[in-house]
């Protein structure tokens, strides 16, 4: 007797940035995805559209100069290359959405309300929730018959204590201000501690875990039987690990010095610490491979910012054990925790007094989940991040699917 096969619940995942939109069109159930793409320099005089269909790329350049503009160069791609959306019976449209402040802990569908409540924290998230807002506005237009869904980036980190989310700044202050550590990645970490307790084998909400997400952002995550209990990411991306481009945690009176003794303004500092600092301020470029390439030809530069880079890492890796007492597992994902072996090997020397003993063979063998030794007691491993497919699945969640 045939069991009767679920229809495939399809939902189109879009994450708009300020001069990008990205898409996928992701089946809820299983993660697959038909097709993904990217639209590029949109406000600028030319525009780029990327459409992947299968092992098929598609390019042109289109003018796009706003986000309803790449809304129609998306459909438009659609139709030319496929799938047919109203053929793969879509059932919502998946929306990331950086800041959801104190508002949202988990996704909702999105009504009028929701969309003033994401205006109303973009003064928390200026550079991101503006075209998150715009991405959501050209798809109401786009597929007015269908339901969307906000997935916003905070919200599982709206677990954390209020220890761990709040800041010891002047209290009236904060609150005015809505001041208090918010964490990002949300969505990546959601998925990993997911993903990373079907391999260890142990039901979501008894997980231990750390959960390094290492991206051009990056940040630690401390779950606690399957919540969010910390995360080095706090008001803003700024604080935390060293990143691509980003300083990470620095003492705030770096800024009063750059201010009053060299005479730069707030912008050029934010600059600094945002988009000239980490990886690159350190060492000339935001890129891992470019650094450990430079590690290996004698660049002073490139071993001191891998060391600085490592040594953050295993600060927070100490800190989050302390923090859980247990730790089933250190959990590597993103760009960097996915596939830089040296990154992994250095953080994780000489932590066998945390329990935590690194294989070097499995570390250095692509594809492999379970890094550590058979003796770890705490297990290391690699698990590759799918945000979208996460964002998929909250959406048909919400719609009681
Ligand atoms: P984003 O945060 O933009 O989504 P990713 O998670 O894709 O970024 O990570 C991008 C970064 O991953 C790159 O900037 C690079 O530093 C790093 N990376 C990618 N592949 C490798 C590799 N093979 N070895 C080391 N680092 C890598």
């Amino acid at each position: 007797m045939n069991a009767a096969r679920p229809t495939a619940q399809h939902v189109l995942v879009i994450n708009a940035g300020s001069s990008s939109l990205k898409y996928q069109v992701v089946d809820a159930s299983s993660g697959a995805a038909l097709a993904t793409g990217l639209i590029e320099r949109i406000g600028e005089k030319t525009g780029q559209v990327s459409h992947t269909v299968g092992d098929c790329d598609h390019e042109r350049e289109v003018d796009v100069p706003d986000h309803a503009a790449a809304m129609a160069a998306m459909s438009e791609a659609f139709s030319e290359h496929g799938p047919d959306l109203a053929g793969v019976n879509l059932a919502a449209v998946g929306h990331r959405v950086v800041q959801g402040g104190p508002e949202f802990s988990e996704s909702v569908l999105i009504t009028p309300e929701v969309e003033a409540a994401i205006e109303d924290v973009s003064d928390l998230a200026p550079l991101h929730n503006p075209p998150n807002l715009a991405g959501i506005r050209a798809a109401r237009e786009t597929f007015s018959d269908l339901p969307q869904v906000a997935v916003f980036d905070t919200a599982f980190h709206r677990t954390m204590p209020a220890h761990a989310a709040t800041y010891a700044l002047d209290r009236e202050v904060a609150q005015a201000h809505r001041i208090r550590r918010y964490g990002a990645h949300g969505t990546s970490h959601q998925y990993v501690a997911r993903a990373a307790a079907h391999e260890l084998g142990i039901a979501p909400e008894q997980a231990n875990l750390i959960i390094l997400h290492l991206g051009n952002g990056a940040s630690a995550t401390a779950v606690a039987n399957g919540n969010s209990v910390d995360t080095s990411m706090g008001l803003t991306p700024l604080e935390g690990l060293v990143m691509g481009t980003r300083t990470g945690d620095i003492d705030p009176a770096v800024v009063f010095h750059l201010a009053r003794t060299a005479g730069m303004d707030i912008d050029a500092i934010d600059t600094i610490m945002n988009r000239r600092s980490g990886l690159l301020g350190l060492a000339g470029s935001n890129d891992m491979r470019d650094v450990e390439a430079g590690v290996d030809a004698g660049d002073e530069n490139a071993r001191l910012a891998l060391e600085v880079y490592c040594y953050r890492l295993r600060k927070y890796i100490g800190a989050y054990t302390a923090v859980l007492g247990r730790v089933d597992a250190v959990v590597f994902t993103a760009g960097i925790g996915e596939n830089s072996a040296p990154v992994r090997a250095r953080t994780l020397a000489g932590l066998e007094s945390l329990g935590i003993s690194l294989d070097p063979v499995a570390n250095e063998t692509r594809g492999t989940v379970r890094i550590s030794t058979a003796e770890s007691r705490v297990a290391v491993l690699v698990v590759p991040t799918n945000e979208e497919w996460e964002i998929a699945r909250e959406a048909v969640a919400v719609l009681g699917g």
